[in-house]
């Protein structure tokens, strides 16, 4: 087995031993593989391993990716942070957008996404670390965010996101998923996920519910920023 294929076996099994653990379904929770600054071969054979979802971050390289692997039935993920002027690519080019964290941008998602393709699926991101982070929306605004982008016709809402800022305090942590999940669940939304987890601290928001863990150094070993494409 390659690397990649060890390692996506290794990071399924962390997923089902915490689901286990947390007393639910493995099935619930989904893998996606953050390929972001890895090159087109590295989601090749990822693909070549069962997985078909894929998260990216910078537009420019994941169009370029999404080109050389044309050929594949792959699942696209936006997950980084959105510029105004960048939003028709997206929703042109993507299955997801996890990082959808004010109207104007979900409005201009909504406008320009295509009438040949199924509704884009979207996630609110929410700033749950206060200070520490930047991105996001606040807490308090998510309700009205939430109300105003299930409304919009080219959208389906279907949960939420969050990157809470790095500790080594495992029940700070802990409580940043927790605060994702309630607020998710004070919405008088039917949303069914909750995108959140990286390869550090996949196990915790495992045990607060999460759907989509996003999951990149595990899988294809440090980032090079340098070398990317
Ligand atoms: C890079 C990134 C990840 C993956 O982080 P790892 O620690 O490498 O698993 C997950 N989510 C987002 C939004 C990212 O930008």
């Amino acid at each position: 087995m390659s690397t990649i294929a060890t390692n996506i076996a290794k990071v399924g099994a962390r997923i089902r031993e915490a689901a286990q653990t947390a007393g639910r379904d493995p099935s619930t929770v989904s893998l996606l593989a953050v390929s972001k600054t890895q090159p087109a071969s590295a989601v090749r054979e990822a693909f070549e391993a069962g997985q078909r979802d894929f998260g990216e971050n910078y537009l420019q390289e994941a169009l370029d990716k999404q080109t050389a692997l044309a050929d594949l039935p792959l699942t696209w993920h936006f997950i980084g942070p959105i510029q105004s002027n960048k939003t028709r690519p997206i929703a042109e080019h993507f299955d997801w957008v996890h990082s959808v964290d004010r109207l104007k941008i979900a409005e201009r998602l909504s406008a320009q996404r295509p009438d040949t393709l199924a509704p884009l699926n979207v996630c609110l991101q929410v700033n749950v670390s206060g200070e520490a982070s930047k991105s996001g929306c606040a807490p308090e605004e998510v309700a009205n965010l939430a109300r105003q982008v299930a409304a919009l016709p080219r959208l389906r809402l279907r949960g939420l996101m969050a990157i809470p800022a790095p500790t080594d305090d495992p029940d700070e942590q802990r409580a940043a998923f927790a605060r994702l999940r309630s607020l998710r669940d004070e919405l008088a939304l039917p949303l069914d996920t909750l995108s959140m987890g990286m390869s550090q601290d996949l196990d915790m928001a495992i045990a607060e519910s999460a759907t989509w863990v996003r999951i990149g150094t595990a899988l294809f070993g440090a980032r090079d920023y340098g070398a990317r494409p």
